[in-house]
């Protein structure tokens, strides 16, 4: 899908309502969140090397990145006379990890130019970063139940360490507690659907859950849930049909409570040459872009599943602030120049 930006707008930081750099750096509450932040990244780390997974460092750029990205575009980089992609996310590399390792993870930066009406949805940012995790040979639960558990460990983490910032940030630990026993609710696709049409939003059951819809669902559930089996064409070639279900898709969202929306997306990774390329001219894709990710794969690339958890998402949620930029150290928004 090619979407069309209409020209930047010159917002300016104040404008669009994100605080000048300095005055962001030096005011309590983003100091507050930012050590959340950090402790968020101290327990990830500890939850995954405690379980087997190896960080790797990821790449920043490479001949193609991520198509799967509901309506952003990718931003290229001149690579020695080559057209890059600065990473929209490296599930492709990801995927070749596993050759070398059986679980891997990464804290990974991701630069995708949102559309511009993103900039007020209060969860978009044109620079994030994701929680980046694959696993070898595991199927889609698998992956989910990981996914539970890093999340359990992690909020509950801070809720034991972190009493004063949530404290100073109106957040009561107990709104935690139901996340932090796990347990997360799971709806399909379809459920979700029935649910929003019965309130009243229009949902397509064959795409993705637009943003105000996520917004709803997230806002009317107690404990964080996830959704399974996306329709095939709501998202990119990497995530794997179910095999007796044709156009239905083996993948997940988890979806924090209160209205904060889409924590992580993950699911069961194709992995088959052929399928891959079928999947790639299905998504309007050129397999001929993909030239070391297919080669690779004719080779064998590994069976994986595995999830990113958008950091700044996952610190906004813990933290309660109203707008996900409050929990970026260096806060870019979809067109507004900043920092
Ligand atoms: P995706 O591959 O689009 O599902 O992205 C993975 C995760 O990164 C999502 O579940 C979000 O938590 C987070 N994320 C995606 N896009 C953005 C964005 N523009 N700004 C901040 N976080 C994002
Ligand atoms: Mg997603």
């Amino acid at each position: 899908m090619t979407i069309t930006h209409p020209p930047l707008s010159a917002a300016r930081p104040a404008e669009a309502g994100v605080a000048r750099l300095d005055q962001h750096l030096t005011s309590p509450a983003t100091q507050a969140v930012l050590r959340v932040q950090s402790r968020i990244l101290s327990a990830a780390r500890a939850f995954l090397s405690e379980h087997g997974f190896t960080e790797l460092l990821p790449p920043l750029i490479g001949p193609v990145t991520d198509p799967g990205i509901r309506g952003s575009k990718q931003v290229d980089v001149d690579f020695y006379g080559h057209k890059y992609k600065l990473m929209t996310s490296a599930i492709l590399y990801k995927q070749a990890s596993l050759l070398g390792f059986d679980k891997i993870f990464y804290i990974a930066p991701n630069v995708r130019l949102e559309p511009l009406e993103t900039a007020v949805t209060h969860r978009h940012l044109a620079e994030f970063h994701q929680i980046d995790v694959e696993i070898r040979d595991v199927g889609r639960d698998d992956a989910m139940r990981v996914a539970q558990q890093l999340v359990a460990y992690v909020v509950g983490e801070v809720v034991r360490d972190m009493p004063v910032e949530l404290e100073a940030l109106g957040r009561d630990p107990e709104s935690f507690r139901k996340v932090v026993e796990g347990h997360f609710g799971r709806i399909t696709h379809r459920e979700a659907t029935d649910e929003l049409v019965g309130l009243g939003h229009p949902q397509d059951p064959a795409a993705e859950i637009d943003w105000r819809g996520e917004e709803i669902l997230s806002a009317r559930a107690d404990n964080a849930r996830f959704i399974v089996d996306y329709p095939k064409g709501s998202r990119g070639f990497y995530d794997r049909e179910h095999p007796d279900r044709p156009g239905v898709l083996n993948n997940f969202d988890l979806i924090a409570p209160e209205g904060f929306g889409e924590l992580a997306s993950g699911g069961q990774r194709e992995s088959d040459y052929a399928t891959l390329i079928t999947r790639m001219r299905e998504t309007g894709e050129n397999p001929s872009k993909y030239g070391w990710y297919l080669d690779i794969a004719r080779e064998g690339l590994p069976a994986s599943a595995g999830f990113g958890i958008g950091l700044e998402r996952f610190t906004r949620y813990v933290t309660g602030v109203d707008a996900v930029w409050k929990a970026s150290a260096y806060p870019k928004l979809p067109g507004v120049v900043s920092a």
